[in-house]
Order: structure tokens, then C-alpha cells, then sequence
């Protein structure tokens, strides 16, 4: 499926080019300005389906993963522009003049085509440099979503406006066609998903404080309907509605329940930034829009994963929880060995819950906890979880097992670095990070 996904994306995206090429009417221009013409022509696919990638339809996201798919629209986005800055200079130079390129007395859609071409650089450098250059991510969403209309309506009519090119019919409608399926992509995932989401909303029927920044909300399906199904270890996106003027924003969470429990879903989260220090004023009767469930980090998605490592940093406990749940319930005899970096065993979420299934039977658990600042008395492992603590660890487990690690960036690096330097090939190991 992947496979058919990438030729038909390859496709789409250079169908301009494909039915250029099939068409071809011999005109009296340089190699320079059809090249020029070409660029752009390339660009327009592009960026057509750039909300298509991220409308969060599941038949796009399943085989790949919503954070595979995120940074491929991201990569193609910066492609896209870097496609569209050889066009002014390719056009300039194969025949339209210097001029083009060095004054403003030009007609309005070569005027418009530069004040696109500026906002285009805008709109990837914020999405690329944003974060550093301290945006906030709900500043930088709304700008990216207009900046994404006025670009594809912009680009759409300089096309048409400066495309002597675009005079064959079936390039007309090739065009019309593209524009059509991106509106439909932005109209289907901003408009009617939200709406249909908000007319049935989840109800939260419980709030659980797990460590003094962490909490567990529980929510309950809309009457009449079940719990949507999903994999142990996938996420979410929930968007809160609460009384008084907590903040309603979409964000996303891994569900940290089982699927074998039916009466809830759960996610746990940590108080870790603007939105989420209000996380422990959620209270029982409010209500959430969820839509989900996305994400590949689930063992059930890879049934040759017989034997477990799990690495956890902090947080990143969630995905792995909602596995060890799940094998607890459907009474899953796999070894696991879960190694769970934390600051000071109070920031250690779920540790009476996961002593409790390490006592049981299923699955066969053993837990390492390893404490980076641990108080006076900790018995257990202290220091940093990095890659040689953890070959360490693992040695006796080797290429054979599974590997799935969910932690902060830099735990996740050392522990991969780690892993590699005893022989575990990458298809042996699964990550999640909590960032798209
Ligand atoms: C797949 C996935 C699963 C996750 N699971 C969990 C979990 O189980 N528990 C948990 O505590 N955290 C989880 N997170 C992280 C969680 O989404 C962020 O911590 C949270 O969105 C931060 O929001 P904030 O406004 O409080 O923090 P801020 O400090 O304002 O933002 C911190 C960063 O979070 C991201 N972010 C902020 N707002 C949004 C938003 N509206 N939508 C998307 N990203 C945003 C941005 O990268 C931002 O830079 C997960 C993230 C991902 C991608």
C-alpha cells in the first residue's frame, strides 16, 4: 500500500509535467524559459497536494505514520520553494528579460507572482525556524493556515494570468482539478471534520493526578456510541472544552488506556508548556472533541515482535503503558524489559500500576527504573540513561528482540546510537516523538 501511495502521490504531482509533456506544441522559446516554465509547473503539483498530505485522511496516513507523513509534507514544502526560486531567474534569462527581475514595472501577475514567491520563503522559513525564532506553535498554525489559501488562490491565478502555456484545454483542466482537490483536502479537514467532531463530543468522566505535573483524563464516548477501536500505543487529537476561559486548543496525546477497556479512553499528560499547566483544571462533565486514532508505535501493528525492550524518558511512558495495559488484558505471556528514565521517583508516572503488572503474570515484566537526581535513599539505578548505561542493560537480549523507545530527543538519540553499536539493525527498533 505504501508503495501504490508514493507512485500515485509521484504521479499527481507531476501530472502538470506528464501532461505538458504528452501535448507538447513545439513554441518559438529558449530550453532556459521552458525549463523556467517547467519549475513552476512542478511546483503547482507540489504544492496542490501539500493539504491533501495533511488532511489526516487514514488511508494516506495509516501505511506510513501522521509523523512520517508531516515531515514529508514539510521536506516537499521547502522543495516547492526551492523549485519556485529557479523560476523568476530561468524565465529572466531564457528570453523575458532582466527587467523581470530587477523592477516593478511589470504586469499585476508577475507583481503577484513575486509577492507569492515572497510569502512562500515566509511560510516555510517560520514553519522550519519558527519554534527558534520563539513563535508560539498556535501563532505559527494560523498563520500557516492563511498563508495557505492566499498562496494556492495566488499561485492559481498568476498560473493562469502569466500562463501563456496553460492555453491547452486539458492543462485548463488539469489545473482546475488540482485547485479542486486542495480545497476539498482544506475544506474537508478545517471545516467538516471540526464541526462533525464538536456535534459529538467525548465527556470527561475522570481526572486522575498521576505525579505532581501529570495527569490522566478519562473520557467517555458520546451516548449511543463506542469507543472508536484502536491500537495500543496510538494517538490522538483532543481539543477540550471546559468551563470558564481555559483555552481550547487541538493538541495531540497518545491514549494511554488499553483497547480491551471499553468503557473509556485515557491520555496522560504533562504540564510542559502554556496549554498544558491548565491540564489539572479539566474537570468531570467537560467535554472534548477527539479524532483519531493515528500512529504506527503499537506492537500489534508487528506481530513478528515476540520479545520487548521499552525505553521510556519521562512523558514518553505513555505509548509504552498502553501496550503493557494491553498485554496485561489479553493476557500476552511476551517478555518485556521496560527501562523508564525519570528526574526523582516522584515524577515517575504509573509506579504502583506498573509494580502491580511486573507481580502478575501477564506480560512477563521487569521494570528498571533509573533515576537522574534520585533523593537520598534510592537504591535503584541512578544517573543518565545513555547509550552505554543501556548496552549495559540490554546485553543480554541482543538482535532478536524489539526495541521501542519514546523519549526526549536526545535520550532517544544516545539510545539508538547505543543500540546500533551492539549490532541491532534499524528495523529492529520503533520511535515515537512527541513532536510533528
Ligand atoms: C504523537 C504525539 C503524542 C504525544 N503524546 C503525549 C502524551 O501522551 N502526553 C503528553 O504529555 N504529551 C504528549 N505529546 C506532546 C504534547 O502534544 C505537547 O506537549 C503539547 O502539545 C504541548 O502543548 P503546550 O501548549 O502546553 O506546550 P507549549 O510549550 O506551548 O508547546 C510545546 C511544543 O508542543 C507543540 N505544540 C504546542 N501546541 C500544539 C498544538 N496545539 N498542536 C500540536 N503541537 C503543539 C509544539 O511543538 C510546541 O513547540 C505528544 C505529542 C505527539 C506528537
Amino acid at each position: 500500500m505504501a508503495a501504490v501511495l508514493a507512485a500515485l502521490y509521484s504521479v499527481v504531482a507531476l501530472s502538470p509535467l506528464i501532461v505538458v509533456a504528452a501535448i507538447w506544441l513545439k513554441g518559438d522559446m529558449t530550453l532556459m524559459h521552458e525549463t523556467g516554465t517547467s519549475t513552476a509547473f512542478a511546483a503547482y503539483g507540489i504544492i496542490a497536494l501539500q493539504p491533501v498530505l495533511v488532511a489526516r485522511w487514514k488511508w494516506i496516513e495509516r501505511p506510513f505514520g501522521l509523523d512520517v507523513v508531516s515531515r514529508f509534507h514539510k521536506y516537499m514544502g521547502v522543495f516547492a520553494v526551492a523549485l519556485l526560486l529557479t523560476h523568476p531567474p530561468l524565465m529572466a534569462f531564457g528570453g523575458q528579460g532582466v527587467a523581470l527581475l530587477t523592477t516593478f514595472n511589470q504586469p499585476w501577475y508577475v507583481l503577484l507572482g513575486k509577492a507569492l514567491l515572497v510569502l512562500l520563503l515566509l511560510h516555510v522559513c517560520l514553519s522550519v525556524f519558527g519554534q527558534t525564532l520563539g513563535l508560539t506553535f498556535e501563532k505559527w498554525r494560523c498563520f500557516h493556515n492563511v498563508a495557505a489559501i492566499v498562496i494556492l488562490g495566488g499561485v492559481f491565478v498568476h498560473s493562469l494570468a502569466a500562463g501563456y502555456d496553460l492555453g491547452p484545454i486539458p492543462l485548463r483542466v488539469l489545473w482546475l482539478a488540482l485547485l479542486g482537490l486542495t480545497a476539498f483536502a482544506y475544506v474537508h479537514h478545517k471545516i467538516l471534520v471540526p464541526r462533525g467532531l464538536r456535534q459529538r463530543p467525548y465527556e470527561v468522566v475522570g481526572i486522575e493526578q498521576e505525579t505532581p505535573n501529570v495527569w490522566t483524563v478519562k473520557l467517555a464516548a458520546p451516548a449511543g456510541e463506542k469507543i472508536y477501536d484502536y491500537h495500543p500505543g496510538q494517538f490522538h487529537f483532543l481539543t477540550f472544552h471546559r468551563s470558564g476561559d481555559l483555552p481550547v486548543e487541538e493538541h495531540h496525546w497518545t491514549i494511554s488506556s488499553s483497547p480491551a477497556t471499553r468503557d473509556f479512553i485515557s491520555s496522560t499528560i504533562k504540564e510542559s508548556g502554556d496549554f498544558t499547566a491548565t491540564i489539572g483544571k479539566t474537570r468531570v462533565g467537560d467535554t472534548a472533541d477527539v479524532q483519531g486514532p493515528f500512529g504506527r508505535f503499537c506492537y500489534t501493528l508487528y506481530p513478528e515482535d515476540r520479545d520487548f525492550v521499552f525505553i521510556a524518558g519521562g512523558i514518553g511512558i505513555t505509548p509504552l503503558m498502553g501496550m503493557i495495559r494491553h498485554m496485561r488484558d489479553t493476557k500476552s505471556e511476551a517478555p518485556v524489559l521496560l527501562l523508564y528514565a525519570n528526574r526523582t521517583s516522584k515524577d515517575i508516572a504509573f509506579k504502583s500500576e506498573l509494580a502491580e503488572i511486573e507481580s502478575g503474570s501477564w506480560p512477563r515484566l521487569k521494570v528498571v527504573h533509573v533515576l537522574s537526581s534520585p533523593e537520598a535513599g534510592w537504591t535503584g539505578e541512578s544517573g543518565r540513561l545513555d547509550g552505554d548505561r543501556l548496552t549495559l542493560m540490554v546485553s543480554g537480549k541482543g538482535e532478536e528482540a524489539a526495541y521501542y523507545i519514546c523519549a526526549p530527543p536526545p535520550m532517544t538519540k544516545a539510545a539508538v546510537a547505543g543500540l546500533r553499536s551492539m549490532g541491532v539493525p534499524y528495523a529492529r527498533m520503533r520511535t515515537e516523538q512527541f513532536s510533528l
